[in-house]
This record gives C-alpha cells, structure tokens and sequence, in this order.
C-alpha cells in the first residue's frame, strides 16, 4: 500500500516567547505546530512583541516547519449559557484570529464548547451565534477550526452531525474547518482502530462535515476505553487505539495527507516527545499492523 509520508508535529510550549516554539519542535523532530499563544489556563491574552512575531515566522521559515496551528485556552466557551463568559470567549477567540494572522498561522483550534445544562439546542445556537458575530469581526485569511470531541456530559462536538449542523448554520464558508482529534472520536464512539472502522469512520465525516474542511488531525492515544465519553488522552501505543490502531489510521491517504499534531502526556511525562513523533513517523512506515507492534521505543532520559 502506497502512503505519502505524513506531515508529523505536536504541540509545543512557548513558555519563553512564541521563538522558543521553534527549538522546540527542532528538537522533537516536529514538522508542524501548535501552540497557545496565551496562559490556557487564563483570559489575559500576552501581547506579542513585533521582533518576537518576526523572530519567530523567520524561525519556522528556515526550519521548513508549517503548517502553524494555534489552540485555543481551555476557558473558551462559545456554548456557555453564561452571557459574560460568552462575551469574553468571543473575545479571546478574536484575538487569537488575529495572532494567528501576524504570526502565519493556519487557523485556531477549539473545542465548540459546554451548554452546561442549558441543553445541545441551546447551547449550538449560542455557539452559532458566537462565531458568526466572531467571523464579522475577523476577515483575515486564519481558519476557524472546531475540534471534534469526546462527547461528555454537556460537550458539544462529539458526532460529525452536530458539527456539521452548526458549520451549515453558520454558512457553510470556507474559514469553518475541522480538526479530527484521534482519541475524541474513538472516546466518543468511532471505531477508528481497523481498516473497516476508519473507513466508516471518514464516510462518515465526508457526508456530514465533508472532506475538504478536514485541515487538521491530532494524533493522541487514548486512555480511556471505546465510546467512553471521557477525554484522556495516552501516549502513541500506550492506550486503547493502540499500534495497529494508528497504523489503520495512518494508512489511510485521508489521514496521511493531513498534518498530524501530537497532544500526548510524553513518555517521560513533559508533553510531546521525540519518541512519540518517531514512533508515529515508524508506524506510518510500518509495512503492516504487526511490523508496527514490534517497533522498538526509543525513549531518553534516565527515567524513562
Ligand atoms: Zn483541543
Ligand atoms: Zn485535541
């Protein structure tokens, strides 16, 4: 089978200034990125200095690394029945769009968001009503990427349907994109460990969402078993997608063609490491499920 070698990255840490990101993914063997361009934890969003903004783009470009993604804080909630919290996600999300722009990046990622008990109904018309004030305000060429989910409690965003239904509601423009997180669709009830389940699986999402607004995966093992709604997720052949699971999914020329962004716990629990970007890069080269089983993990460090 004939797979294009995968665009592998992860998520890296700009603790430092958003320059720092390059080194980083440099030295994990990343070929795209994502990143926070705030605290995630925080609404205050840091201001970029010009040189650092420079310093950065001039990084990735001899460096070869793109595409750029940028993920949203956790705080964001465009579902919120919460008129303030609502109003200052719109916020945070305008002015992640606009770093996104000056920095080159390819669109922000986040999680559609929690109607936290006001229902899915509720909750998909705040979000609708969110991002079409949000895409008034921002006509720069950054994507809005909305990241599948789980399915928990409250969660919006865990089928293709729903997120299809808000992208229909919202237009249907092109600046609405999707990232297909491996370990969300598997918690949230998409067998995406065999062949014939990663098919259904992108049958699926094709005749909802559609192929063509598929602009991001992100490569996360999951800890947590099959349809179980709990987002956790596990390092590349540690949790229940597995070895063979991810070959499945990288031998797909769907998902191959994508870039792929680790968010993993790191095997020696510091985020995203090399041996997860090297393994996933190994099992997309793996000739078979079995090959790709007995693959050795290089892991450094000490405690590992
Ligand atoms: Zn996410
Ligand atoms: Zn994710």
């Amino acid at each position: 089978m004939a797979v294009a070698r995968p665009c592998v990255g992860a998520h890296v840490s700009t603790a430092g200034g958003l320059v720092h990101a390059v080194d980083r993914a440099v030295d994990i063997g990343a070929h795209c990125v994502q990143i926070f361009v705030s605290a995630p934890q925080q609404w205050r969003q840091t201001q970029h200095k010009d040189a650092d903004v420079a310093a950065f783009r001039e990084g990735l470009a001899s460096r070869g690394l793109a595409p750029v993604f940028i993920h949203a804080v956790y705080l964001l909630n465009l579902a919120s029945p919460n008129e303030e919290l609502r109003r200052r996600s719109v916020e945070v999300l305008l002015s992640h769009l606009r770093v996104a722009d000056q920095i080159g990046a390819a669109g922000v990622i986040f999680h559609p968001g929690s109607h936290t008990g006001s229902g899915d109904e509720a909750g998909e018309q705040a979000i609708v009503n969110s991002l079409r004030f949000a895409m008034r305000q921002h006509d720069g060429p950054a994507g809005l990427l909305l990241e599948t989910t789980a399915g928990s409690k409250g969660i919006i965003g865990g089928t293709f349907e729903q997120l299809a239904r808000l992208i229909e509601r919202l237009g249907g423009g092109a600046r609405l994109q999707v990232c297909l997180d491996t370990a969300h669709v598997f918690e949230a009830g998409y067998d995406c460990i065999t062949a014939d389940g990663v098919n259904r699986m992108l049958t699926r999402f094709d005749e909802t969402v559609g192929l063509s607004r598929l602009t991001c995966v992100h490569a996360n093992d999951s800890k947590t078993p099959f349809a179980s709604h709990v987002d956790r997720h596990a390092n590349i052949g540690e949790g229940h997608i597995g070895r063979a699971g991810f070959w499945h999914l990288l031998h797909d020329p769907t998902i191959a063609a994508r870039p792929l962004v680790l968010e993993v716990p790191g095997f020696t629990g510091e985020g995203p490491d090399r041996p997860n970007v090297d393994l996933l890069r190994a099992i997309a080269a793996a000739p078979s499920p079995e090959v790709a089983q007995g693959l050795p993990l290089l892991v450094t460090g000490d405690d590992a």
